[in-house]
């Protein structure tokens, strides 16, 4: 029988016990924990996302502030309002919501952001500690997926696991937390040669690639995990990268899109 991995359901579990921790710290330090999110320019994907995380800082108890700025809001502006919030105590975390418009620099943006208050783990250095295998902030959506499948008890040593995409907030950083669970990794992208001969010897698979429902039954190997990352609308409604009905029969386990990565990404945010 195919296990579903609910990420709305075990979001709403992390987030309870969630609650209980703010409490106390809240009890303890004389204060709830305050997120920050900075919102530049009106991009409605960008306004769902931010809104999405505002409301679950209320369910954790958490502290949250939207800071709304014009989309022709200069660098340099932007830049100090970040040092603004590095320098002040009572932050304890900043998200710059991406993607930026296209006259501010990302990349510069993520670097003025302390180390230690850099939430979507972007930062180079928290990068650099992920791939390290040191303790650092990590990115929220690998961070969601690992415990998602910590949820199902899976060991992950010595599996092979494949990952499809190789970008920086998904691929890159999922990757390297499975080679430091002792997986065997290999990552596939748009230029793999034969990609089901790959994906089919996988144990888990991992699926970021950003096309809907791309990877069918036969991509995976009877028995395997299924995590599909992918978010897109087809015709108003979501789906995944995953062909979730086609494949549900032949994996062990799978994520469905949506109530999969999406709510466990903002649970592991907070
Ligand atoms: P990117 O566009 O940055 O990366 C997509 C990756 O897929 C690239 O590495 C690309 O290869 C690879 N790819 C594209 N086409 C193919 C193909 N035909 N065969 C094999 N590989 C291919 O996407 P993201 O990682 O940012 O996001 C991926 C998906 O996950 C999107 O649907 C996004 O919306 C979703 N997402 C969901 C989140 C959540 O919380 N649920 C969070 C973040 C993303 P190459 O590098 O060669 O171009």
């Amino acid at each position: 029988m195919t296990t579903v991995i609910n990420g709305a359901i075990l979001s709403k579990e992390i987030r309870a016990n969630l609650h209980e921790e703010v409490l106390e710290c809240t009890n303890k330090y004389g204060r709830a924990p305050h997120l920050v999110v900075i919102l530049v320019g009106e991009n409605p994907a960008s306004i769902s996302y931010v809104t999405g995380k505002e409301k679950a800082c209320r369910e954790v108890g958490f502290q949250s502030t939207i800071i709304r700025l014009k989309e022709n809001i200069t660098e340099d502006e932007l830049l100090k309002q970040i040092d603004e919030l590095n320098n002040d105590d009572l932050v304890d975390g900043i998200l710059v919501q991406l993607p930026l418009p296209r006259h501010i620099d990302e990349k510069k943006v993520i670097e003025a952001i302390s180390v230690s208050k850099d939430v979507d783990g972007f930062h180079p250095i928290n990068v650099a500690k992920l791939h390290l295998g040191e303790k650092c902030l990590l990115p929220c959506t690998p961070k969601g997926i690992m415990t998602m499948l910590k949820s199902i008890n899976v060991d992950l040593q010595g599996k092979n696991c494949c990952v499809i995409g190789r970008s920086n907030i998904v691929g890159k950083p999922i990757a390297s937390l499975l080679v430091s669970s002792n997986a065997t990794v290999t990552i596939c992208h748009s230029k793999t040669v034969d990609l089901k001969n790959v994906t089919n010897k996988a144990d888990i698979l991992i699926v970021a690639i950003g096309k809907p429902k791309m990877i069918t039954k036969d991509f995976v190997k009877p028995g395997a995990i299924v995590i599909d990352v992918g978010v897109n609308r087809v015709d108003g409604h979501l789906c995944g990268d995953v062909d979730y009905d086609d494949c549900f029969d032949v994996c062990s386990a799978i994520t469905p899109v949506p109530k999969g990565v999406g709510p466990m990404t903002i649970t592991s945010l907070m």
